[in-house]
């Protein structure tokens, strides 16, 4: 095969990403559901031509670490066999679907998952982050999940939504994903797509959306805030900063009949009531490790100023219960786009503090060191008797 392009911040399994352990591919798995079998095979693949980490992305995607030019080929022929290898690069990007990780048999999700694949497959060159959400469960619950065309059930049936519009479009089963396609279609021939980028919310804050995809005005569905336990079909169990080892992976794998990918670093194992007590995995709901969020950082990411695993789950206890702190390893945030309470961003003198923003925002302290930060957290608000953070 032809030597992968290395480049870009949304890789895949033909077009990867280079990083700071190697390059990162991005598996898309179709309808987000695997079974047993298949993500133990992912596990094997990721041990032998990776270095054994598996991330959880916040579509929904699993990705494997530390891939070499020389391990790649043999990577894509395994994940092949397993059907999830696209035709070719721009069929792979295009195919950037959200699936409701609540679904039932009979609701028509996983049939029009299909269907929208199939239509992408020959659709209009879309920006590399641009995606669409199928949030046809009993009720929606990707609202905070990162999408730009929207199919969400409410009372009254399906309805078609562009992101950051108020209005949507009623559906049927059969009418939807050709009326998503008419509306990607909407988005690039009135210049959605900018040097290759763009999102819907942006170009609707700058173009006036069709009178044909808002003829409905629709109740904007709250976004959720899912935990590790019991739920609809099975039980959620998190994973540590959404990363897993393959050898829990495999494990995890010959537990479980099938696992469903989630944009909230869990993943749901079907049928199951616990999940097992393995390494990484997340069980309880008031878990501390809950209320951080961290990228990748150094040395896994080459923009990465600090390294911010260790840094987020030292001060993990320390952050109140219904809060989040976002520990980024730099100004770009990738790992929460959206405001946070607290957010530490790494700067090449140490880490900036923001209060209930995102990680590009003026700081209330700058320089904070990170050592100092896990020994004695309330350096964070400079206040001795303020509460933790
Ligand atoms: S936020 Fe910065 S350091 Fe973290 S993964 Fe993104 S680019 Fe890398």
């Amino acid at each position: 095969m032809s030597a992968p392009v290395i480049q870009g911040w949304c890789p895949g399994a033909l077009k990867p990403m280079e990083s700071g352990d190697g390059w990162v591919v991005r598996i898309r798995a179709q309808g987000g559901r695997l079974e047993g079998a298949a993500l133990g095979r992912i596990a094997e693949l990721a041990r032998v031509h990776g270095n054994g980490l598996i991330d959880l992305s916040a579509r929904s995607n699993l990705q494997i670490r530390g891939v070499t030019p020389e391990t790649h080929p043999a990577l894509i022929d395994g994940l092949r066999a397993l059907g999830l290898i696209d035709e070719d690069a721009g069929r792979e990007a295009r195919r950037n679907i959200l699936v409701t990780p609540y679904w039932c048999e009979g609701d028509g999700t996983q049939a029009l998952a299909a269907e929208l694949a199939t239509a992408l497959a020959d659709g209009p060159d879309l920006p590399g982050k641009f995606g669409f959400a199928l949030d046809t469960g009993p009720v929606p619950v990707l609202a905070g999940a990162s999408a730009d065309i929207r199919l969400e059930r409410g009372a009254a049936g399906l309805m078609l939504r562009a992101d950051g519009a108020l209005q949507g479009l009623p559906v049927t089963q059969d009418t939807a994903v050709p009326a998503m396609m008419a509306l990607a279609r909407w988005f690039v021939a009135s210049g959605g797509v900018r040097d290759g980028r763009g999102r819907m919310a942006a170009h609707l804050a700058r173009v006036e959306l069709p009178a044909e995809f808002r003829t409905h005005t629709v109740e904007l569905p709250e976004p959720i805030c899912e935990k590790p336990g019991p739920t609809a079909g099975g039980v959620l169990v998190g994973l540590a900063f959404g990363q897993i080892e393959a050898d829990t992976l495999a494990t995890l794998a010959a537990t479980v009949q099938a696992v469903r990918l989630t944009p909230w670093r869990m993943l749901l194992l079907e049928g199951l009531t616990a999940a097992p007590d393995l390494p990484g995995l997340i069980h309880d709901p008031t878990d501390p490790m809950l209320r951080v969020v961290a990228c990748t950082g150094a040395p896994g990411c080459p923009q990465a100023q600090q390294s911010t695993r260790v840094l987020a789950a030292g001060l993990a206890p320390h952050v109140p219960a219904g809060q989040v702190l976002h520990v980024s390893g730099c100004a770009k945030g990738c790992a929460h786009p959206r405001p946070a309470d607290w957010v530490l961003t790494a700067t090449i003198t140490g880490f900036d503090l923001i209060a209930g923003g995102r990680a590009a925002d003026i700081p209330l302290r700058r320089g904070l060191d990170p050592q100092a930060l896990i020994a004695d957290p309330l350096l964070l608000t400079g206040r001795p008797h303020a509460p933790l953070l």
